[in-house]
C-alpha cells in the first residue's frame, strides 16, 4: 500500500499494539490496523476477529488464537496478558487484535495495564465498535436529531456472567432514549423486563443485529415486549447487538444494504413532513 504522504508510526520490535479490528468487514479496519497487520511478527487474535482480516499478515507471521467464550469469566485473561509480555520481551512486534474497539467491552484496558506494569511499550489503535459501525450496517443511526441527544452502551453480562446488577435500570430507562446492548442475548428476557418496569413501553421498537457487517448479517425488528421471545423463536445467536429506541424506525429509510438487494426505502420513515426534514 503506497501511503507515503503520511508519516505512519513505526511498529518497533519489543512492543505491543493493542488494536481494534472493527465489527467484521475487513474494509472497516483502520490504516494503522492494516499496517500493523503487515508488519507484526506475532498476531494474537480474539474470537470475533474475522479470519479474512488475518490475510493481511505477512506470510511468516506467527498467528495465535486467544479466543474466549463470550460472557464467561475468563481464567485465561491473565495468561493472555502474560503471553503478550513474554512475546514482546523476546523482541517481537506483537499485534493484539480484538473485535470492534479494544477499549469498548473488550478488556483492552486490563491488558494494557499489565503491559504498563511489565514496562512493555505499547500503542492503542482504536477500532470501529460494533455498537456504532454494526448498527450503521443495519441502517440504524446511533443518534438522530429529534429522537435522541444521548445514547447508552451497555453490556448484558457483568464480570460474573450475569445480567449486570450495578446498572440502575430505572434511571437508565428514564434517561436514555436509545440503548445499545452488547452481549445481551442470554439475559434479554430479564433486561427487557427491567426496562419495562422502569417505564419503557413494551411496544417500543427493538432491532437485533446478528453478525453485523459480515456476509451473514441478519437484522430482526421486534419490540421491547417481544424481543426475548422473538430471539428464541428466530433462533438468533451471538454475536448480536440489541438496540432499543425510535432510531430503529429509521431503518425503513436507511437500510442501504437492503436497498442493494432490492428493498424499497422510504425517504420519510418517521412520517415527518418535508419541511421538518429540511429544518
Ligand atoms: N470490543 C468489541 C465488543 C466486544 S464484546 C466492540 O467494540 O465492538 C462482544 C460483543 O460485541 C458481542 O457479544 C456482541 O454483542 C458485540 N459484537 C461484536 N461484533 C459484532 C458483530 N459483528 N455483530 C453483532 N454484534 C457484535
Amino acid at each position: 500500500m503506497q501511503l507515503s504522504f503520511y508519516d505512519f508510526p513505526q511498529f518497533l520490535e519489543g512492543s505491543v499494539w493493542l488494536t481494534g479490528a472493527g465489527p467484521g468487514d475487513p474494509g472497516l479496519l483502520t490504516l494503522h490496523a492494516v499496517r500493523a497487520l503487515q508488519q507484526a511478527d506475532v498476531i494474537v487474535y480474539d474470537a470475533l476477529v474475522d479470519k479474512r482480516i488475518l490475510e493481511f499478515a505477512k506470510p511468516e507471521a506467527q498467528i495465535e488464537y486467544a479466543g474466549k467464550r463470550g460472557g464467561k469469566p475468563s481464567p485465561k485473561q491473565r495468561d493472555i496478558s502474560l503471553k503478550l509480555i513474554e512475546l514482546a520481551k523476546s523482541g517481537k512486534r506483537v499485534l493484539r487484535l480484538k473485535g470492534g474497539d479494544p477499549f469498548v467491552f473488550g478488556r483492552g484496558g486490563e491488558e494494557a495495564l499489565m503491559l504498563v506494569e511489565a514496562n512493555v511499550p505499547f500503542r492503542i489503535i482504536p477500532g470501529i465498535t460494533a455498537g456504532i459501525g454494526g448498527l450503521a450496517y443495519a441502517g440504524i443511526p446511533a443518534t438522530h436529531r429529534g429522537i435522541n441527544q444521548t445514547v447508552t452502551f451497555l453490556t448484558g453480562h457483568d464480570q460474573n456472567g450475569v445480567a449486570p446488577d450495578q446498572i440502575d435500570w430505572d434511571a437508565l430507562a428514564k434517561s436514555s432514549p436509545v440503548i445499545v446492548m452488547y452481549m445481551a442475548m442470554k439475559h434479554l428476557g430479564s433486561i427487557s423486563e427491567k426496562l419495562i418496569a422502569g417505564g419503557r413501553k413494551a411496544h417500543e421498537p427493538v432491532a437485533i443485529v446478528c453478525n453485523a457487517s459480515l456476509p451473514t448479517q441478519s437484522v430482526s425488528e421486534t419490540t421491547l415486549g417481544s424481543c426475548a421471545f422473538d430471539a428464541q423463536r428466530l433462533k438468533l445467536v451471538p454475536p448480536a447487538l440489541v438496540v432499543l429506541g425510535d432510531v430503529v424506525r429509521l431503518r425503513a429509510g436507511l437500510d442501504w444494504l437492503g436497498l442493494s438487494k432490492g428493498r424499497e426505502l422510504s425517504p420519510n420513515p418517521l412520517g415527518d413532513t418535508i419541511e421538518q426534514l429540511a429544518q
